[in-house]
């Protein structure tokens, strides 16, 4: 038989009348004979909920045992209704816990790995008739303790127990069409893609668009997980995440660009007047990669009479604990000066039909010109550029940017050879 894992988000769990409507449409596809795991996410605004009632006892360790088993709860509730609707609809189900699927991770708390799962637990269940729903987001260390996967993580335990099932799809269910050339819920005239390639999807996940969270998009390409983005309440192809190699197969039609990313949660430091010799970066950097703070974008300004500007980003929670970090060190590494702003964020255009085009860059920074949006950073690989603008310049860039790179519906998208 046929096993397909199911996902469903936030928002599609919200409200009791939302898990009525998904369990449901579950039940349509268990009559249709296929074998069904849901994986659900806590009903939306849940985990922001638990987090805050964290704070409000004041509690600061946010990466430990206990921040795991109180956010752990959010996906518990919604499994066991989903498990209750399915039942009322006449279905055979069970709910299971991270811990009761025998889903393993390691004991990086809040940020926990999967190493392994129990499949023989879920073919048990699969063979009895029952559809399973497992809680989405956590999982258990070998010593028993839960833990969870990262903001976002439901996507990776729904992609997880696909490839450990080996599953013919795995159906990520959201609040949108599918993935579109951008955020629809920014850019009004975003288009839905009907085929986007693994690479590509890794680039927008990793660079800031929530729509299937980065470690997801890893495991599908890692163990070939067939994956398709639909919406809950509207029926439609959504958008498979294809493994076609785009480069050999249809090179001349690849849209040059095929989406903007954006990432809100940056925050900019910038040590001025540091000396330009060998040790320099790797000495600050090391500091803070000491303290497990992440680093983004780095630039670093040419050198003039022996000095140099350093500039980096980080996750805009650590903007602080970075700031006290380097100024702990401005003495001993010569920084002259200090500054930061942790309104600024980042913007991506990405697209494997960049490739061998060196206009993409041209145009992009023109349109930011022509806006009047200063860029304050830029890194770029070979499918993607990234630049750093002010906050509140942030709509008006992706829209600009959508724009001129003819993203919209109905635009023609054509490619243009320099
Ligand atoms: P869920 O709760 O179902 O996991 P998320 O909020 O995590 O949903 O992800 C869906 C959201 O991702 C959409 O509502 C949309 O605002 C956002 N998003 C960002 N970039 C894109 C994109 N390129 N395509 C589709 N949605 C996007
Ligand atoms: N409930 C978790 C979150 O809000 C996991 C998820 O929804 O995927 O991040
Ligand atoms: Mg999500």
């Amino acid at each position: 038989m046929t096993v397909l894992v199911q996902k469903f988000g936030g928002t599609s769990v919200g409200s009791i009348e939302n898990i009525l409507t998904v369990a449901k449409k579950v039940k349509k596809f268990h009559d249709e004979g296929f074998q069904i795991v849901v994986v659900v996410s806590a009903m939306a605004g849940d985990t922001d909920r638990l987090l805050a009632l964290a704070t409000q006892i004041g509690y600061s360790h946010h990466r430990s045992r206990e921040t795991d088993a109180l956010l752990s709860t959010g996906e518990q509730t919604s499994a066991a209704l989903m498990s209750m609707a399915l039942n009322k609809l006449g279905c055979k189900s069970r709910s299971v816990t991270g811990m009761q699927a025998g889903i393993i991770t390691d004991d990086n708390h809040t940020k926990a790995r999967i190493h392994n799962i129990d499949t023989e637990r879920f073919l048990h269940w699969l063979n009895s008739g029952e559809i399973v729903v497992v809680t989405g987001f956590q999982g258990v260390t070998k010593d028993g303790y839960i833990t969870t996967l990262g903001r976002g993580g439901s996507d990776t335990s729904a992609v997880a127990i696909a490839a450990a099932l080996k599953a013919d799809e795995c159906q990520i269910y959201t609040d949108v069409d599918g993935v579109f050339t951008t955020d629809p819920n920014i850019v009004e005239g975003a288009r839905r893609l009907d085929k986007i390639t693994f690479e590509e999807m890794l680039e927008m996940a990793s660079l800031g668009s929530k729509v299937l969270q980065i470690r997801a998009v890893e495991f599908a390409g890692k163990y070939n997980v067939c994956i398709r983005v639909l919406n809950t309440f509207k029926e439609g192809p959504g958008t498979l995440i294809t493994f076609d190699n785009v480069e050999s197969n249809q090179k001349m039609e690849a849209p040059l660009v095929s989406g903007i990313a954006f990432n809100r949660n940056e925050a900019r430091v910038t040590l001025k007047g540091i000396a330009d010799k060998p040790g320099i970066a790797y000495k600050i950097l090391g500091v803070l990669a000491s303290a497990s703070v992440d680093i983004d974008m780095i630039v670093q300004s040419s050198s003039k009479n022996g000095v140099t500007d350093l500039t980096f980003t980080v996750n805009r929670c650590d903007y602080q604990e970075a700031l006290e970090l380097v100024q702990q060190q401005a003495a001993d590494l010569d920084i002259q000066d200090i500054e930061g702003d942790n309104k600024v964020a980042k913007i991506s255009v990405i697209g494997v039909g960049m490739r061998s085009h060196a206009g993409v860059a041209a145009t992009m920074f023109e349109v930011l010109a022509e806006n009047s949006i200063n860029i304050q950073a830029i890194t770029t690989s070979e499918i993607k550029i990234s630049v750093l603008v002010g906050e509140k310049y942030l709509e008006l860039a992706v829209r600009s940017l959508h724009s001129a790179f003819k993203m919209e519906q109905g635009a023609k998208s054509e490619t243009t050879f320099r």
